[in-house]
C-alpha cells in the first residue's frame, strides 16, 4: 500500500531542509529541493542584467543552498559526488513535480499558518501511498492538517530531524490522531535502516519531547546567566567541550539552531501552557527578542551570540 522510498521532495531549503536533502542524497535517494521564489535580485544578479523572471533566479534559494552544503563547517553535510541527486526548484513552478516522488517532507519556517497553507498546496498533487511529513520542532501535527482529507491525514506524520541531520542520530517520529500505524512502522524502519537514525516516538504535544526539555533548559540557563552576571563564554565553557560535550555548548547551539527558530519553538510551548510557573519559564527573554530584531539570527546571518568566523 505504501510505496518504498527511493525518491523524495524536500520543501524548504534553509538550514534543515538543505541538510535533510543532503542526508538523503548521501544514502542514495534522489530528491527535489524546493523553496519560495525570491522577491529581490542579489547585487550579482542585478549586475548581470538578470530579472526576477529568470528560471535561475526563481530557483536561486534552493540552488545556492546546495552549493553551501559542501562548505559547511566543521564537517560538510554531504559528499559533493552526490550533488546531482538533488534537483533545485521553486514552489511556484515545480510543486507539481512532487506527484512523482515517494516521500514529501515539509521543512519551511516554524509557523502554523505557513505550514497549513503549504500542506493544502501539497495535497493538490499528492497521491495515496505517498508519505508526507513535517520537520516541525513542535507545532501540533493534528492542527497542521486540519482541513486536509482523511486519506491525506492517514499518510501524514511528524519526522523531526535534529541539526545537523547528517550527524545527529536522533529522529522523533510523531503520529497524529489519524496517522495510519502502517505509515509509522514504515517510516520508523526506513529511518533506522536507511538513514541510520535512532527513532523515538513522541506524542503530539507542544514541542514533543526533545524540544520541550531542550527549550526549558536553554531558557532557564539564559535567565540564570543574566541573574548571576555570567558571560556567554563562561556558560559555554562549562556546558561545552570541557564537560565532554564537544558540540553542544549552550550558546553555540543556539547560534546553530537559529535564534528566530528558537523563539518560534519556545513560543509554541508558551502559547499552549496555562500554568503560571511554566509560562514564566517559556516567556521569551528580552535579550533574545532584541537579538532577533537586530537580525542577529545566529550562524545563518553571520552573527548571533557569537560572530561567525
Ligand atoms: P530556516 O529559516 O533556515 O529555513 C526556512 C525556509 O523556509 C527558508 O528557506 C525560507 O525561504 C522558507 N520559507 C519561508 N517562508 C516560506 C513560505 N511562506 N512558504 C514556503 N517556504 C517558506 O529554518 P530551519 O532552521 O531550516 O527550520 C525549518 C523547519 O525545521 C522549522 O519547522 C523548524 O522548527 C524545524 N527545525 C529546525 C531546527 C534547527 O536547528 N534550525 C531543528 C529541527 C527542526
Amino acid at each position: 500500500m505504501f510505496k518504498p522510498i527511493t525518491t523524495a521532495a524536500v520543501i524548504g531549503s534553509g538550514i534543515m531542509g538543505s541538510g535533510i536533502a543532503a542526508q538523503l542524497a548521501n544514502v542514495g535517494i534522489s530528491c527535489l529541493l524546493l523553496d519560495i521564489v525570491p522577491t529581490q535580485l542579489t547585487e550579482t544578479e542585478a549586475a548581470k542584467g538578470l530579472t526576477l523572471e529568470e528560471p535561475a533566479v526563481r530557483s536561486r534559494l534552493a540552488s545556492s543552498a546546495i552549493k553551501q552544503l559542501a562548505k559547511t563547517k566543521p564537517a560538510p553535510l554531504y559528499d559533493e559526488r552526490f550533488a546531482k541527486r538533488i534537483t533545485p526548484g521553486n514552489l511556484e513552478d515545480d510543486l507539481h513535480r512532487i506527484s512523482g516522488v515517494d516521500w514529501v517532507i515539509e521543512v519551511v519556517v516554524e509557523n502554523l499558518e505557513v505550514k497549513r497553507k503549504l500542506l493544502s498546496d501539497i495535497e493538490r498533487y499528492w497521491r495515496p501511498g505517498v508519505v508526507v511529513s513535517s520537520n516541525t520542532s513542535g507545532i501540533s501535527i493534528n492542527e497542521m492538517t486540519e482541513g486536509r482529507s482523511e486519506d491525506f491525514r492517514r499518510h501524514f506524520l511528524g519526522t523531526h530531524f535534529f541539526n545537523p541531520p547528517r550527524y545527529m542520530k536522533l529522529l522523533e517520529i510523531i503520529p497524529g490522531d489519524n496517522t495510519d500505524p502502517g505509515v509509522v512502522a514504515r517510516m520508523t524502519e526506513f529511518a533506522e535502516k536507511k538513514l541510520g537514525k535512532t527513532v523515538v516516538q513522541a506524542k503530539d504535544t507542544p514541542n514533543f519531547i526533545a524540544n520541550r526539555i531542550g527549550t526549558y533548559g536553554l531558557l532557564v540557563t539564559l535567565r540564570e546567566m543574566i541573574a548571576k552576571g555570567l558571560s556567554v563564554e563562561e556558560v559555554d565553557a562549562v556546558t561545552g567541550p570541557a564537560m565532554g560535550r564537544p558540540k553542544s555548548a549552550t550558546f553555540r547551539t543556539l547560534d546553530l539552531v537559529g535564534l528566530d527558530t528558537f523563539v518560534h519553538v519556545a513560543n509554541n510551548v508558551f502559547e499552549h501552557v496555562t500554568n503560571e510557573q511554566e509560562r514564566a519559564v517559556f516567556a521569551i527573554p528580552n535579550v533574545l527578542k532584541e537579538l532577533v530584531a537586530q537580525g542577529r539570527l545566529g550562524e545563518k546571518s553571520g552573527q548571533g551570540f557569537y560572530k561567525k568566523v
